[in-house]
């Protein structure tokens, strides 16, 4: 076997299992040191620097890998990179640090018959998931068994685990945690333009004459694309619309501190002063939209003086606002979470995307309604997960698209669901109701970061069987699993992200993962073998094989990439924004979305969308009389801080006790001190923080960072109707000393 296993090291650890079948499979994954567990590939050594694109966030930052001995050693932000043009924030700069912690997952995990989670080889564990599994699904039916997943894993990873939940294991529900950051968004792009399609160049951020921020604080959660707003050169606005002075509201030359959750009345009242003033674009309406005649009646009834009474505003404050937009030639609207993440998320970003269609500002340098992705490869999973939708921007629901679809895998149709998923709180609901008895979560960590805590971890609680797949075995959800199969990370494998702009960046092996971990790839690969289903992926031999049935999946969609030739023209050409087609692609490297004034849907139209704006389902009250907003606390600290409170020079840079911020006048009513430590309270739970007195919150409202374990004890399980997010930012609490 030794043998054997030096001679597999000379080549890609992903070609193995469709060199070997059957039984060599399962003798390499139960040999230290076997299946992907060697050293990294010769042929991959050994350049001094090598470039990969960031795991973190959205924005996909490069960075310039130094090797030593074909091993990371070092990492610098790359100059020569359209994104970030060497930049990068704490977390980059931190990235290879946290891949040594001493709580990764290097071994297989199995609670044993005392609770206990002992070390098992991956055989066991491969057999344990498969008999687990399939016998949930033979017990209670095929659906009884569901994933949910990530927006961190390559995408190629993606679209593996989405083809072999659905058509291998024959799940019909799985969802990723991009449905607590992205969902909104793509629903309200479905809609509007017909394919969630974000329009955006990270160089508008240079070419506005004006910047809306709604809901968005990028000096924190995006702080390269707040580098690229401050080299804008043409003496910019910046309006911040956020109930919060937030750091990004601080540069502000315009900060709308709104009530929470009024954003939605702000937008039609300012569409209404546009068209009362006749200062629309009128060409551009009657070329490229429908609805809008219907949609000037509809915001008739939203006077400034009601849209002042409604957000708090001075109306002089809206009619500015809305002169700003007609002063200035060009203007982009950027939105994030605080839009996203609402109870009416979806009809808010529409309300956007309207006063981008009626004032022209899309398709242009410096426009633009555009919602900023979450993490690293958010767009991958919108796109290509199985999960929102087909895997190709299709639709579950489509007999062609399926029939498609299957074409290109080599499949029967009938393995191809026709319905969706349930959206991931409804997989949560269905656990509840026993429906679902099996799940299968892959690099994410629902017992910290899903909405209302402690009803969030009793529903966990209630599963047959957990699977955790992931870098480290420390997490709230890993600690509750039955199965924790150890992930490689990022660094640690190779693939795809896209990012934010739509731009594709190639991920690198550059780190051996640790002990027995396997890249979430190789882990699929494994799990399609033991089910019995290898022989339907027998294509998808590697990250770089199935980079080509995407290709092959997205031609003639409006996502098409198969003009892409492979990862190293990607990354000769500084990563790719989709589309990349035809004949003759454009090979501009910044590139915007519909510059021809054609949209999407069939008739070539985008839509006004709109709907009356729907109350605050928890208002502050009496015995709960503060608005709590949750948020990201810095820049140095990501999600549930699984990797970035590894990293000790992040740790440095964020308070490591949770704290709520705080009105100082609603602390002297409270008799609160600065610094000294809080009870809050909502009708759910409670959580300690330490109170920090601050005029960046209003009075009545409290912030509290969401990437403490507690944050989520106190947040509503409400949701926005058409994308099933959760609304994070608005839940009624109370604050007691103590
Ligand atoms: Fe990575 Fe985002 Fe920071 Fe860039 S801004 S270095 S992509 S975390």
């Amino acid at each position: 076997m030794s043998k054997l296993i030096d001679s597999l090291r000379q080549v890609p650890p992903l070609s193995l299992i469709h060199q070997r079948e059957g039984a060599l499979a399962r003798e390499l994954v139960q040999e230290p040191g076997g299946f992907g567990l060697g050293q990294l590939p010769s042929r991959h050594l050994p350049e001094a620097v090598t470039k990969m694109v960031c795991g973190y966030c959205s924005t996909g930052c490069s960075l310039d890998i130094h090797l030593r001995n074909g091993v990371a050693a070092n990492l610098s932000p790359s100059t020569d990179y359209p994104v970030n043009l060497g930049m990068a924030c704490p977390k980059g700069w931190e990235a290879l640090t946290v891949l040594d912690a001493p709580d990764r997952a290097t071994t297989p995990l199995m609670r044993n018959a005392s609770g206990k989670l002992v070390t098992v080889d991956w055989n066991t564990a491969l057999t344990e998931f498969v008999s687990r599994m399939k016998g949930i699904q033979e017990q209670h039916g095929p659906h009884s068994i569901a994933f949910l997943s990530t927006g961190q894993i390559a995408t190629e990873e993606m679209a593996f685990l989405g083809a072999l939940a659905k058509f291998g294991m024959r799940m019909l529900h799985g969802d990723g945690n991009t449905r607590q950051c992205m969902a909104t968004a793509v629903v309200a792009y479905k809609q509007a333009f017909g394919f969630d399609a974000p329009p955006y160049t990270y160089a508008d951020f240079e070419e506005s004459d004006v910047l809306v921020f709604t809901g968005a604080n990028p000096c924190l959660a995006h702080p390269i694309m707040w580098e690229r707003v401050m080299r804008n050169r043409r003496s910019p606005e910046i309006v911040v619309i956020d109930p919060r002075m937030t750091e990004t509201a601080m540069y502000a030359t315009q900060h709308l501190a709104i009530a929470p959750k009024s954003d939605q009345i702000l937008f039609y009242g300012t569409a209404r002063i546009l068209i009362e003033n006749g200062w629309v674009d009128q060409g551009f309406i009657d070329q490229s939209t429908e609805g809008y005649d219907q949609f000037a009646r509809f915001v008739e009834p939203f006077e400034v003086s009601r849209v002042a009474a409604e957000t708090r505003l001075r109306p002089d404050q809206i009619v500015r606002f809305a002169e700003t937009i007609h002063d200035r030639n060009r203007t982009s609207f950027w939105w994030t979470m605080g839009v996203n993440q609402s109870h009416q998320g979806v009809r808010t970003a529409q309300a956007i995307i309207n006063l981008a269609l009626m004032t022209g500002n899309i398709g242009r340098p410096g426009t633009g309604a555009n919602s900023i992705t979450g993490q690293c490869n958010a767009m991958g999973s919108r796109l290509f997960s199985n999960t929102t939708s087909l895997m190709g921007g299709y639709d579950f629901k489509c007999s062609d698209d399926r029939a498609k679809v299957a074409t290109v895998l080599g499949i029967d149709p009938n393995r191809i669901p026709a319905e969706n998923s349930w959206a991931y709180p409804e997989i949560m609901e269905g656990i509840l109701r026993g429906k679902i008895k099996g799940l299968w979560v892959v690099c994410t960590n629902p017992a910290h970061s899903w909405i209302n805590q402690n009803q969030a971890r009793d529903i966990l609680e209630r599963l047959d069987f957990l699977v955790v797949q992931d870098m480290y075995h420390s997490t709230e959800t890993a600690v509750r699993a039955d199965l924790v199969l150890p992930a490689a990370g990022w660094g640690e494998k190779e693939g795809t992200f896209i990012n934010s702009e739509r731009r594709l960046g190639v991920l690198k092996k550059v780190h051996n993962a640790p002990g027995h971990a396997l890249a979430d790839f190789q882990i699929f690969q494994l799990i399609a073998h033991y089910w019995g289903c290898g022989e339907m992926f027998r294509r998808w031999s590697s990250p770089a094989a199935v980079f080509e049935i995407m290709k092959e999946l997205s031609r003639g969609q409006p996502c098409d990439i198969s003009q892409i030739s492979d990862y190293a023209f990607l990354e000769e050409r500084g990563g790719i924004q989709w589309p990349y087609a035809g004949k003759v692609p454009d090979v501009r490297q910044e590139r915007r979305l519909f510059e021809d004034g054609k949209f999407y849907h069939s008739n070539g139209r985008a839509r006004f969308v709109f709907e009356d704006p729907r109350p605050l389902t928890e208002p502050p009250s009496e015995k709960y009389p503060f608005n709590l907003l949750t948020g990201r606390g810095s820049a140095s600290q990501w999600h549930t801080q699984t990797r970035t409170s590894k990293s000790a020079v992040l740790r440095k840079l964020y308070p490591e006790q949770p704290f709520v911020e705080l009105n100082p006048a609603d602390a002297r009513k409270l008799g609160i001190a600065p610094k000294t430590w809080v009870t809050v309270e909502s009708q759910r739970g409670e959580i300690r923080a330490m109170a920090f007195l601050t005029p960046a919150v209003p009075s009545g409202v409290v912030f509290i960072p969401m990437h403490y374990e507690g944050t989520n004890r106190l947040t509503d399980p409400v949701f926005d109707p058409y994308s099933k997010q959760p609304s994070y930012k608005s839940c009624a609490v109370r604050v007691v000393p103590g």
